[in-house]
């Protein structure tokens, strides 16, 4: 399979690692959108996080407090982002899954926008209905 981070994670292409364990690998992205930013990756090929089985999320969930702690206190942020784009749409250009951990502080201009709506009445119902009925 022609994929960047499973390369990485087989130690066939160089990456700066922060952590690394049997089943999960975090480094520093090589594109940063502030100093520090880091990807937490699951060893082992999933594209998605929906396609993800839990065990494999657990071991990831269960590094990441760490490591987000790790960023946090190491770049002396005042906050960070905890992101995971799934889909061409959302933004996703790697296909393996991976969390980004993004150092922030006030004023740094990394996001902008949050561009959030309103639902008319009724309709929030409507879609919590739809979301249920394929769990
Ligand atoms: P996405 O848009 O898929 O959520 O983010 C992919 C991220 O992977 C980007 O932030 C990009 O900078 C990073 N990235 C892509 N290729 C490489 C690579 O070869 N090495 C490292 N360290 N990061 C990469
Ligand atoms: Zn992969």
């Amino acid at each position: 399979m022609d994929c960047i981070f499973c390369k990485i994670a087989a130690g066939h292409i160089p990456s700066v690692k922060i952590y690394e364990d049997e089943n999960v690998l975090a480094f520093l992205d090589i594109g940063p959108l502030s100093e520090g930013h880091t990807l937490i990756i699951p060893k082992k090929h999933y594209a998605k996080v929906d396609e993800c089985p839990a065990e494999m999320m657990s071991q990831v969930g269960a590094v990441l407090p760490k490591v987000a702690k790790a960023v946090f206190g190491g770049m002396e942020s005042e906050g960070y982002n905890v992101l995971c784009n799934n889909g061409r749409a959302s933004g996703q250009l790697v296909e393996h899954i991976h969390f980004h951990i993004i150092p922030r502080n006030a004023g740094d201009g990394v996001f902008t926008q949050w561009p959030a709506k309103q639902y008319p009445a009724g309709k929030i119902e409507e879609i919590a209905k739809k979301i249920r009925a394929k769990l």
